[in-house]
């Protein structure tokens, strides 16, 4: 499977790529797919079972509003994120939905099933759609699975079960980091430049680069727009904002006897994004929406506050964290549901820690070593996000990780680049620690502070 950076790095909205991208995407694909087949027509109902992890916390994550709208046709991508809350309580009030926005059916919150106890066999994010005829006959079922990152995998395709992949040829093909760095070290490439020759078997090097920038433009966009707000956060459970605040006291301050004070700068980048991806809003996938705080935090501390800092180091920054995040999808994970917190904060610092050491010069084993330290530092992480939504502890985590981020860059250019511990042993460790953790704490919210927080 040949994965672009611009499959790790997608516009989407909050608060969860596996549990709102994910299912708005499946349910997209299985309306789009009744189109196909010419059934559109003569579907009276539809019903939609979300297992596992989505049933656990679906609620939270928003999974029932973004299947509705998948439904209805829309996408991740360019959803309207200021109207989401207003269509889909008109859907429920009329109990009237518009398949792709051109069939209209009956729709009541029986239809859409969250079974909090129930899983599929594949992955814990299953989810089963149901079209059905106004006799009751059923004229397709399709079961998918959201796997992380906004990826989809579709149980019943005719091929069996396969993520929606693409087998387009690539000239440096690599599954593990010991590969990236051998096509490294046999081209004199580095890892940036790897990635930008495959990526050119998709899109041309104008179309790579502009991408890449306009993935930029929507992190800063996000920033923008959560150190904009004000008020709690929703879901219930009443977590203030804290990103105005902190801009406005680090405006307020100069800063320059604390040596640290540009830290706060990075935590608030983290907290701006998290606290947009915990309200819905618009933002890009990096490589999960819970994690995605973590690499426009680094990517604003290197366009900040690293004087030799381009536009050109922008687009080597993303792709060097899209390549260490093809390592990490392929050969770990990169989903809370599976993992743990490891696969999704764990993998963003990892991407993150690679990629700033790029751009400050580091080589390509200088850069594994940083995606090493980065990841090896979140082993055991577990996801249990307190009732189910992606505040606590999850907005902090990003900003305590992009720390960690230019921590572990900065070990790493401090060093040779030889190091005990390789890459895909860390993310050998990962697998391995996450399928020995208890399902409680892979985002059931069932486990750890979920259970020992108290909710208002
Ligand atoms: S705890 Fe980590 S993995 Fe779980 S929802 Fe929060 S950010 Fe995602």
């Amino acid at each position: 499977m040949a994965i672009s950076a611009f499959d790790l790095f997608s516009v989407g909205i909050g608060p969860s790529s596996s549990h709102t991208v994910g299912p708005m995407r499946a349910a997209l694909m299985f309306a789009s797919g009744l189109r196909a087949a010419g059934d559109l027509p003569r579907v009276a109902r539809v019903k939609a079972q979300l297992f596992g992890s989505l049933g656990a916390t679906g609620h939270g994550h928003g999974s029932d509003r973004a299947v509705l709208l998948g439904l209805a046709g829309e996408r991740p991508e360019d959803v309207d994120t200021d109207t989401v809350t207003e269509r889909v309580a008109a859907i429920k009030q009329a109990g009237r939905l518009r398949l792709l926005g051109a069939h209209e059916i009956a729709f009541a919150d029986t239809d859409l099933v969250l079974h909090r106890r129930k899983a599929l066999p594949l992955h814990p994010n299953g989810m089963r759609f149901t079209a059905s005829d106004a006799t009751g006959q059923t004229i397709a079922e399709r079961t998918y699975y959201s796997i992380g990152g906004g990826f989809v995998l579709d149980e019943t395709a005719a091929d069996g079960p396969v993520i929606s992949a693409d087998t387009t040829p690539v000239p440096h093909p690599f599954r593990t980091a010991a590969e990236l760095l051998a096509h490294c070290a046999d081209t004199g490439l580095t890892i940036a430049q790897v990635m930008l020759a495959n990526e050119l078997a998709w899109r041309t090097e104008t179309e790579v680069r502009a991408g890449l920038l306009d993935i930029w433009q929507v992190m800063r966009d996000c920033v923008t727009a959560g150190i904009a707000r004000d008020g709690v956060l929703p879901g219930g459970l009443k977590v203030p904002r804290r990103a105005k605040a902190l801009h406005d006291k680090l405006l307020a301050e100069d800063g320059l006897d604390d040596p640290l004070y540009v830290l706060d700068w990075v935590t608030l980048y983290a907290l701006a994004v998290n606290e947009e991806n915990a309200s819905g809003g618009r933002v890009v996938t990096a490589p999960t929406n819970g994690a995605a705080g973590i690499i426009p935090a680094v990517l604003h501390y290197y366009t900040r506050f690293i004087p030799t800092a381009t536009p050109e180091g922008v687009v080597d920054f993303l792709l060097t964290a899209a390549a260490i995040g093809v390592v990490l999808k392929e050969t770990g994970s990169i989903s809370g549901a599976e993992v743990g917190c490891q696969g999704e904060v764990g993998s963003a610092c990892a991407m993150a820690a690679a990629a700033l050491t790029a751009v400050l010069g580091g080589t390509p084993a200088q850069v594994e070593n940083a995606a090493e330290i980065g990841l090896e530092h979140h082993l055991g992480l577990t996801c249990d996000p307190v009732g189910g939504l992606v505040q606590i502890p999850c907005i902090e985590r990003n900003a305590v990780a992009s720390a960690k981020a230019i921590n572990a860059s900065r070990l790493s250019l401090r060093g040779d680049g030889t190091h005990m511990v390789h890459l895909d042993k860390v993310i050998k460790t990962m697998r391995q620690t996450g399928a020995d953790m208890h399902t409680k704490y892979k985002e059931t919210s069932r486990g750890g502070l979920a259970l020992n927080v108290i909710e208002c």
